[in-house]
Parts: structure tokens; C-alpha cells; sequence
């Protein structure tokens, strides 16, 4: 979300079929094709938040740390540029960084904190931030009453947005306060905040009218986040045709264009800035069944975790897409948190389309690997960059001074780290992350058990508990990763066999105590850098591997220092590269979760979810003879 985003697309336009690029034939690790057949049973749908609980286990401690930093900030903090904006009084002390009262991006936190205490709410019944989500509803409707304008920052800005003069991205602040009140309304049934959201598109509606054809074009060449898919969201709900239409004005042509004809124009792209246009366009779909926009959703979908991703499953370096698809470079500015957070709410969407189970298996990599780590067990703080380079650390930003948007997005991601291990279709429920949790469908009579300790074992029990004997299937996904095929057994009795990449599906009459084991083995592997054939991660299943370099040099600058208003966070010390290691493959590596081992050069490589605090390297020289410089 840097000041200076490359909204411009310097374009490798060569034209390629959809086919012959989605297969990912560089990096074919997720690409999904069209052609593909669809599942049996219909799509899949998700599972209400509310229906889904989490379980004693790292993911429920993680969702804890997220509670009390959420707990940490204070809603007359929140919401005192709001007040000061709206000319009613506020003796709050401001918040540093991005929400300071000088910033131009203030207010966009405020409404990823709505949504993560909807989030809160729905998943884990969680009152207490439920009532400061009310809370801060009710004072944005205050805020908002006089005029019809509801933001943290002048109308000016968007008259400079109009004029083209410098500002930095007003559509994305609101956009961000729009989706927090459709959460609240929609999650955690706060009628007010619906009301609040309505009145914001009536007044963006109104500027909307005020541009010419040319000026509502150029606007859309500044960030705007998910402007498209918010009103989208909120039309589908009031069912006002006006919010239909004031959506269709943030469909960006631009990018959408070479997207529906199959052409990857992402080079040198702002990957964050995209992305959300992207989910946008799906959403479209799911309320259209317009199917150029699905062709816009799943080549995107395609191409991007295709070719380019690392195999942590982010993406974007210095924020931006690499110059050639299939070719990525290495730095501490890797993987944008936001970008993962986007992408996986994407993979839902195309997951949805498709029942592809690959893009569970990209969702769960992406999960483990992009935002299980991101967070500071001891506080709950945030990272922006997920850095892939030898010999950096995971800079994370402070409580109070930072709020950058991957601060926004990850206070939401980790409210909902269970939201997609469970999806419904016409034949019964699918079962597609490994994590503890109970799945509750009193609608349906039914409620599930899964205990696992995944991924520090590859095992999972499902027991069910059914009011009356009823028949339908349970789908359980088996990970691509696997390396041979699961164990799956129904009471001890063993099922049929299935192939990694694949469900096993089991239809039978289900009883109260019947009892489902599945056991994938989790090997080693490794995967090169796209474009580097001699740069390899190590994975342990879907994990990838991080060597430990030691926290030499890095006290006092593990931390971001405190943001000033457009600037991202920047290392305060060198990178350290990790040693070569020629000739090296995972039959080297010895060692159980979540420790591995190599004797020569020694090391020890952890889950990166599990590093903190000191230096690392995930992609290992392996071939130095051909070497072209540390990584
Ligand atoms: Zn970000």
C-alpha cells in the first residue's frame, strides 16, 4: 500500500490460450484449467461462520493473541479522527502511523477492526467485541448524520481524487469502512450499520454522478480496494438496483479486459491493489452468473498462484508483480500479508465455482505458511512483508504506531481461521482443513467433532453425532502433498483408496458415534524458485521450511520503527545469506516436526509459521557452481 503504487501496466501482452498457461506449466502446483470436470453433488458452498468452532489446538492460540491485540485498542481511539472530522468533540489520544490524524489513509483501520469483531462474534460468539463493534456503528451514524459523508478525512480528498492531484487512495479507506458495517450487519446483525452503509453509497453515488466520462475513468487508476464487491454486497442485501449499478461503476476495464481474453497483463503490476477488483469480478459471478466474469475470476485465480507464487503461496515483491510470469526475484519485501489475505478469500470464491480441491490445497499452504506466522505471539503485532530472501527476519510493526493496511487485513484473518475448513454440497459436508474445531448444522440434525494435532501429525478423527440415523457424504479432502495414498477408515473398517489430490468420499447411513480416521504421510520435499532452478524451499507436507540463522545483530530492529504518515516499513539492518548447500535434496534433511536437520553445513529448518525473531532463509542456494550471487 505503498504511496508511490504502480497503478500503470507496463504489459507483456503475448497472447497464450487459457489452457495451455492455466495448466501452470512452469509451476504447475495449483493451476487449475476450465476443462476440468465438475464435482458430483454440485459446488460447494460455504459454511456460516457461526457454525463453525475452533478447538484447544495453535490456530484457536493464535485467534487468542488476535483477541487481546483487538481487546488492546480502544474505540474512542478508533474513532476520534471520525469525531474530529464530523466536528464533535473527542479528547482520545490519536492513534501513530497510519491512523495519525495526519495521515491520509486514517479511518481504514476502524473498519478492519468492525470486521474482525463480526468476525469475532460469528465464529467464536465473542460479546464483549461484538458490543464495541455496536459501539463504534453507533458513533460513525453520528459521525455521518449531519452531512451524508461518513469518513475520517475532508471531502477535499476526493476533489483532489477528481482533479488527478496528489492524494493517496480515498476509495480504499472507504472501502474498508463500507465492508466493516456490511460485516457487522451481515455477521453479527447489526441493523444500524446497514443503514450507515446504505447512506456512504448514496453519497458516493452522488460524486460518482458529479464526474465526467473521463474523470470516472481515471478515478479507478488510484487504489480502490474492493469498492466493486462492497456495493455488489450491499445491493444483494437491500436489493436497491442503484447499488447494483454504482457497483458496475468501479468495474476496471483496464484490468479486466486482457483478464477475460486470457492474457496475463500483470507484469510490474501493484499486486494489492488488483487482487480485490479480482474478487470483486467473482462476486459478480456468484450474483450474475455473468460468465465473463468467471472467466476474469478463475484465469486470474490460474495465473497468479501458478506462476506467480512462492511456495509459501503469497505473492508480490516490493509490492508488485515480477516482469515476467514464471520469474521471481527475492527480497526482504516480499509477499505482502494483504495480498495473502486477498488471495485466499479469492480461492473461496473460485473454490466455490469450481470444487477444484486444489484450491484447498493452495488455500491450506497459503494458511500455514502466510498467516499463521504473521502474527507476534506476544502481542498479537503484524507483519506487512513476509520476507523470502536469505538471511532477513520478520520485521513486525508495534501495537500503536503502525496500523498499516496488512495490519487491517490480518486483524481480520486471524478472526477467521476457520472459516473454510468446512463446505456443504447437495450430497453432504466437505471436509477440507486439517484443524481442531466442531462443526454444529443443527438445521441438518448433525454436529462434528475433528481432533488432530496437524500438522505435527498427519492424522485427523472425526467423530459424528447424528439426532436421527441419516444417510448423506462426507467428502474429506486429500491433500496433494500427500505422499502416498491415505488411510482412511469408518469405524476401524478401511474405505476405499483414493489418490492425493483427490476426496474420499464416504455415503452411508451415519450414526451418533461413528467415527472417521484419515492418515496422509507427510513427507519431505522440495520446490524450486520459480525461475531458479538452483534455489530450492524445503516443504514438510504443506509447510514450508525456514533455516534458522540465528538472531545475531538484530537486537533493537526486530521491530518496524514507528511508521511515518506514506512510508512502509524498512529493514534497519543487512540481510546475513544462510551457507550454500550443494547438492543438497530432502533426503538430507532428518528430524520430526517441527524441527529438521541437516548435518553439513549444520542447521536446523522449522515450519516458518514457527520463526520468530531471528534470521532465516527458505530458498537455499543448491548448485553454487552455477551460482549468481547469494540470494
Ligand atoms: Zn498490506
Amino acid at each position: 500500500m505503498r504511496e508511490s503504487t504502480r497503478e500503470g501496466a507496463p504489459m507483456d501482452l503475448s497472447r497464450r490460450s487459457f489452457l495451455a498457461s492455466s495448466v501452470g506449466l512452469l509451476c504447475p502446483r495449483w493451476g487449475l484449467s476450465l476443462g476440468e470436470a465438475r464435482p458430483t453433488g454440485g459446488l460447494p458452498r460455504p459454511i456460516p461462520q457461526g457454525a463453525v468452532r475452533l478447538l484447544p489446538g495453535p490456530v484457536l492460540d493464535a485467534a487468542e493473541v488476535n483477541r487481546r491485540f483487538l481487546l488492546g485498542l480502544e474505540p474512542d481511539q478508533l474513532l476520534h479522527t471520525f469525531r474530529i472530522q464530523a466536528g464533535l468533540p473527542s479528547s482520545a489520544t490519536p492513534l501513530g502511523g497510519w491512523e495519525a490524524p495526519e495521515n491520509e489513509l486514517r479511518g481504514h483501520f476502524t473498519g478492519h477492526y468492525l470486521s474482525a469483531c463480526a468476525l469475532r462474534f460469528a465464529g467464536f460468539g465473542d460479546q464483549e467485541l461484538k458490543a464495541r463493534g455496536d459501539a463504534i456503528v453507533g458513533t460513525l451514524a453520528r459521525c455521518q448524520a449531519p452531512s451524508g459523508y461518513l469518513s475520517a478525512f475532508p471531502e477535499e480528498f476526493f476533489g483532489r481524487l477528481r482533479a488527478g492531484e496528489k492524494v493517496w487512495a480515498p476509495f480504499y479507506t472507504l472501502h474498508k469502512i463500507m465492508a466493516g458495517l456490511l460485516d457487522m450487519h451481515l455477521l453479527a446483525a447489526n441493523g444500524e450499520a446497514l443503514r450507515v452503509a446504505a447512506g456512504m453509497a448514496r453519497w458516493i453515488g452522488t460524486f460518482m454522478d458529479s464526474l465526467n466520462p473521463q474523470e470516472r475513468v481515471a478515478i479507478l487508476e488510484r487504489e480502490f480496494g474492493g469498492m466493486n464487491e462492497a456495493l455488489d454486497n450491499l445491493g444483494a442485501r437491500t436489493g436497491d438496483r442503484a447499488d447494483a449499478e454504482l457497483a458496475r461503476a468501479f468495474d476496471h476495464e483496464r484490468v479486466f479486459g486482457p483478464l477475460a481474453r486470457g492474457e496475463d497483463a500483470l507484469s510490474g503490476v501493484h499486486a494489492n491493489t488488483t487482487i480485490p477488483k479480482i474478487i470483486g469480478a467473482a462476486r459478480r459471478y456468484e450474483l450474475t452468473g455473468d460468465e465473463r466474469f468467471r472467466r476474469i475470476a478463475e484465469y486470474f485465480w490460474s495465473e497468479v498462484t501458478g506462476k506467480r507464487c512462492y511456495a509459501t503461496g503469497g505473492t508480490s515483491e516490493g509490492e508488485s508483480w515480477s516482469e515476467k510470469p514464471g520469474i521471481l526475484p527475492l527480497s526482504g519485501y516480499t509477499e505482502e500479508s494483504c495480498c495473502t489475505y486477498n488471495m485466499l478469500k479469492l480461492t473461496r470464491q473460485i473454490y466455490s465455482a469450481t470444487g477444484n480441491p486444489r484450491c484447498m490445497d493452495y488455500y491450506e499452504g497459503a494458511l500455514f505458511n502466510g498467516i499463521l506466522g504473521t502474527q507476534h505471539p506476544a502481542d498479537g503485532s503484524k507483519l506487512y512483508y513476509l520476507p523470502l530472501a536469505s538471511g532477513f527476519w520478520k520485521l513486525f510493526g508495534t501495537p500503536l504506531a503502525d496500523f498499516w493496511c496488512c495490519t487491517g487485513t490480518l486483524v481480520e484473518s486471524f478472526a477467521k481461521l476457520g472459516d473454510s475448513a468446512y463446505f456443504s454440497d447437495d450430497e453432504g459436508i466437505l471436509v477440507n482443513l486439517f484443524v481442531p474445531s466442531e462443526l454444529r448444522l443443527p438445521e441438518r440434525g448433525l454436529r462434528l467433532v475433528q481432533e488432530t494435532a496437524f500438522p505435527e501429525r498427519g492424522t485427523s478423527r472425526l467423530s459424528l453425532f447424528v439426532e436421527t440415523p441419516r444417510k448423506f457424504s462426507l467428502k474429506l479432502r486429500v491433500p496433494g502433498w500427500a505422499r502416498a495414498e491415505p488411510r482412511v477408515s469408518v469405524n476401524g473398517e478401511p474405505a476405499a483408496p483414493c489418490r492425493p489430490g483427490t476426496q474420499s468420499v464416504l455415503t452411508r447411513v451415519w450414526r451418533t458415534g461413528d467415527t472417521v480416521d484419515i492418515a496422509f504421510p507427510m513427507g519431505l520435499s522440495t520446490e524450486e524458485l520459480p525461475g531458479d532452478p538452483e534455489r530450492l524451499a524445503f516443504r514438510y507436507g504443506p509447510l514450508v521450511l525456514a533455516a534458522r540463522l540465528g538472531s545475531g545483530g538484530l537486537r533493537g530492529i526486530l521491530r518496524a520503527r514507528p511508521t511515518k504518515p506514506r512510508t512502509v516499513p524498512e529493514y534497519a539492518g543487512d540481510p546475513v545469506a544462510g551457507p550454500p548447500l550443494p547438492g543438497i535434496g530432502p533426503d538430507a534433511l532428518r528430524g520430526t516436526y517441527p524441527d529438521f536437520h541437516i548435518d553439513r553445513p549444520a542447521l536446523t529448518l522449522s515450519p516458518i509459521h514457527t520463526v520468530f525473531d531471528e534470521r532465516y532463509a527458505v530458498y537455499h542456494l543448491t548448485n553454487p557452481g552455477a551460482a549468481r550471487g547469494p540470494a
